[in-house]
């Protein structure tokens, strides 16, 4: 991408409507007040007009940004007229780094308010990580047993690894990872942070379902991938009232034949229901002749409480797709990716603005078709 993008939907109006919504209004009037210095500066609701159309136009750069909005007249308008500087532009982030709990709490009314237009929203949730490669270079030296590099260096950056998924090659490397929850049925991210590469994408479960929770949804069930089957990824969901959606690793009991249904010389036992009060599931002997025909299994790794062996645990599996088509969505056409910032606090920055203005757009659009029937 080498031009500014023309603006696609119908662009102007759009924006000027995220901006005249509670919900980011209130992000404006809040920000207003913390200006402590008497400088005039641009308004408030011109620098987050910005900060909206960089992902809204999916423009990487606030230098693009300024050039695109400074040669569409509508774009203008729905800013207020005026266009802030580039440096502006920076000054902006800056300070929305340090306020960042407002930031936060516009986010928070957001999905809230999704969640009042999408009752099903977070009832099912998909969990996991995308890398984010550094804006800076991840060579360590300027040159093989040269010195070590310094200007281009990302402090906070770190090797990761990624594993070889379908056509994906694996390997490593260098920057950052997004670690999200999104609701299974819509695609929409509910919580996430952004994290350096090196982090190990367990450690967030617990956290994510946490911040979805105080968001105020209730995930009954959460789908993650083989990499997260753990005995305490199963306990973190189970602890929070979500039903863990994992397949199975080839571990050592796995191979053993531990998992999967009881079985007798009748036969395979059959699924009849679990109770999460009690913490476990009931299986029974296909032909009744045992005795007792039924018995209840404890749930762990390897008998959880929606057992893979069911409709129900396929059909939520699938939904965990969900979270790599948002990331996929996230990158491409929200401009996620590729970072153009470096420093954890910019590249959580980045992530949140982006998310933000993805969520608002969900919102204005849910508002604007009425509850289908
Ligand atoms: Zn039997």
């Amino acid at each position: 991408m080498d031009v500014p993008k023309v603006p696609r939907r119908s662009a102007a109006s759009e924006l000027a409507g995220l901006l005249d919504s509670p919900e980011i209004s209130g992000l404006i009037t809040e920000l207003d007040e913390t200006r402590w210095t008497g400088r005039p500066g641009y308004p408030i609701r011109a620098m987050v007009g910005m900060a909206l159309a960089k992902s809204l136009y999916a423009i990487p750069t606030w230098t693009r940004t300024v050039a695109l909005v400074s040669e569409h007249a509508a774009l203008a308008d729905a800013i207020g007229g005026t266009v802030p500087s580039v440096y502006a532009c920076y000054r902006f982030t800056a300070k929305l780094r340090r306020y960042s709990d407002l930031l936060d709490a516009c986010i928070a009314r957001v999905t809230a308010s999704l969640g009042r237009e999408l009752p099903e929203l977070g009832r099912d949730v998909a969990l996991d990580a995308s890398d984010l490669p550094a804006y800076a270079n991840g060579q360590r030296f300027v040159s093989k047993g040269g010195r070590e590099r310094e200007r281009f260096s990302d402090p906070d950056a770190s090797w990761g690894h990624r594993s070889a998924v379908s056509t994906r090659k694996g390997g490593g490397f260098y920057g950052y990872r997004v670690h999200a929850a999104v609701c299974a049925r819509t695609d929409l991210p509910l919580a996430w942070t952004g994290e350096t590469a090196g982090s190990h994408e367990s450690n967030y479960v617990a956290p994510l379902l946490d911040a979805t929770k105080a968001r105020g949804f209730a995930p009954e069930t959460c789908a993650l991938d083989k990499g997260y089957d753990s005995g305490p990824i199963y306990d973190a969901c189970e602890d929070r009232d979500a039903r863990p959606i994992i397949p199975l690793r080839e571990t050592a009991a796995v191979k053993a034949g531990k998992a999967g249904p009881p079985t007798c010389g009748h036969g395979e036992w059959r699924f009849a229901g679990s109770d999460s009060k009690r913490g476990a599931s009931k299986w029974r002997c296909p032909t009744g002749e045992c005795k007792p025909a039924s018995r209840w299994v404890k749930a762990d790794r390897l008998h959880p409480l929606v057992p893979r062996e069911t409709p129900r645990w396929r059909k939520l599996y699938r939904g965990r797709a969900s979270v790599e088509r948002e990331f996929g969505r996230l990158k491409n056409e929200w401009a996620l990716s590729p970072l153009r910032v470096r420093g954890i606090e910019r590249v959580r920055l980045h992530a949140d603005l982006t998310i933000l203005a993805k969520l608002s757009c969900a919102l204005s659009r849910a508002r604007a078709i009425p509850l289908a029937a």
